[in-house]
């Protein structure tokens, strides 16, 4: 019996991945072994528990893959202990802040419409819910601004300090979160979920020497199957392992944890620095293209693999919109509130922009300038390129192939 209605929809957004630009920042297209990895018969077995020490039976073969994603994610990462059992990068946020925090305690995170994640404090969140949070966020050029972060530590308190971000396009200096942290004795933990490949190929400075705690996903410039990771030093290794199961979690995805292992094999290798590197090179290149085109990119510009453009000098123009031009053109991106922001977060004044996944397909600075030319002609010459944007777009695809 074949289920034909998921099959098409399947082949359905197939299509729409290859034949479309991919520009989310937080998307990437994952090796085809990943995807096999994932979709295997490992996702029948039950495995509560750790290598070892399981509460089920029939084990011997998962404790064998689980401890190898555990053993690569130490070594790509330089790390004294890892838990790859997290399914997203939110459960792994959750089991730290159980791990060390109690209902009404006082942490500092970024704040959402400067660039945080909805885990780092948001009130529709449970971080935002059961603890009290203390947000800090960027100056009005756009950078961490980390004097207001030692104040509000001096003046809070906080348990712990949360550093880390879904849209800050610039390197994060987690040695002076360090610094303010140990001042006033709270934890540091770092969520380097966007930047972790960035960290694995050594182009993002690494937060593992300096927090307590880092956690991560897998999915993003990692380039692995969707899910988490926690590294952590090991003196809060069992702690740690406590939280995720049981404390947060039952049983593990083991057909996720080997695509894990295969994820972490993969950016060992040294063609993923070379990767890393285009996918660098790639955002600056768009950003100061975009800029030389009238752009407003929010800080001048890009250290990393994303870009936050503000669209306040297009007349009329919201993230909204934008995100909806492009979208008729074949061109992916998200809205995103911007420093300063006026609008509702479903309206917002900008967009989020980045390369990892079209990196992945290949292209590279010439593409790059290509693409900055129709951002142009998408927003500020609405609606009067159209079939010129579609057949680029289509060539783009055509001489890039995706998962052909
Ligand atoms: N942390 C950061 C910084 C993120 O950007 C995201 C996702 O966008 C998450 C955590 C949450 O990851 P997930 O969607 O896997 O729960």
């Amino acid at each position: 019996m074949m289920d034909k209605l998921v099959a098409q929809y399947i082949q359905e957004e197939l299509e729409r991945q290859q034949n479309g630009l991919e520009m989310i920042a937080s998307e990437n297209f994952a090796s085809m072994e990943v995807i096999k990895t994932m979709g295997s018969i490992l996702n029948n077995k039950y495995a509560e528990g750790y290598p070892g020490k399981r509460y089920y039976g029939g084990c011997y073969v998962v404790d064998k893959i689980e401890q190898l994603a555990i053993d690569r994610a130490k070594e790509l990462f330089k790390a004294e202990h890892a838990n790859v059992q997290p399914h997203s990068g939110a459960n792994a946020n959750l089991a730290v802040f159980l791990a060390i925090m109690n209902p009404g305690d006082t942490f500092l995170g970024m704040d959402l419409t400067n660039g945080g994640h909805l885990t780092h404090g948001s009130p529709v969140n449970i971080s935002g819910k059961y603890f009290n949070v203390v947000s800090y966020g960027v100056n009005e050029q756009g950078f961490i601004d980390y004097d207001d972060v030692e104040e509000k530590a001096l003046k809070y308190k906080p348990k712990m300090i949360l550093a880390g971000s879904s849209a800050y396009p610039r390197i994060i200096d987690f040695k002076r979160f360090k610094e303010i942290a140990d001042k006033v004795g709270a934890y540091l933990m770092v969520d380097m979920a966007h930047i972790a490949g960035l960290v694995a190929a050594g182009l993002h400075p690494s937060p593992v020497e300096y927090a307590d705690f880092v956690t991560s996903t897998t999915h993003k410039t990692l380039r692995g199957p969707r899910g988490g990771l926690i590294l952590c030093k090991e003196k809060y290794a069992k702690d740690i392992d406590k939280a995720v199961f049981p404390g947060t979690q039952g049983g593990p995805l083991e057909h996720v944890i080997a695509a894990k292992a295969v994820c972490f094999y993969e950016a060992l290798q040294p063609s993923f620095v070379e990767y890393q590197k285009q996918v660098v090179k790639n955002a600056s290149v768009l950003a100061n293209a975009l800029m030389e085109k009238g752009f407003k990119v929010v800080s001048g510009g890009t250290d990393n693999h994303l870009m936050l453009i503000d669209l306040t000098n297009i007349e009329g123009m919201t993230g909204k919109k934008a995100e909806q031009l492009l979208e008729e053109v074949g061109i992916t991106v998200n809205k995103n509130t911007v420093p300063g922001e006026t609008r509702s977060p479903f309206v917002t004044s900008g967009i989020r922009v980045g390369t990892p996944a079209l990196t992945t397909r290949g292209m590279k600075e010439e593409e790059m300038l290509i693409i900055a030319d129709l951002f142009y002609k998408a927003l500020f010459e609405e609606g009067k390129h159209i079939d010129y944007i579609k057949e680029q777009v289509r060539m783009l695809c055509e001489k890039f192939p995706l998962y052909a």
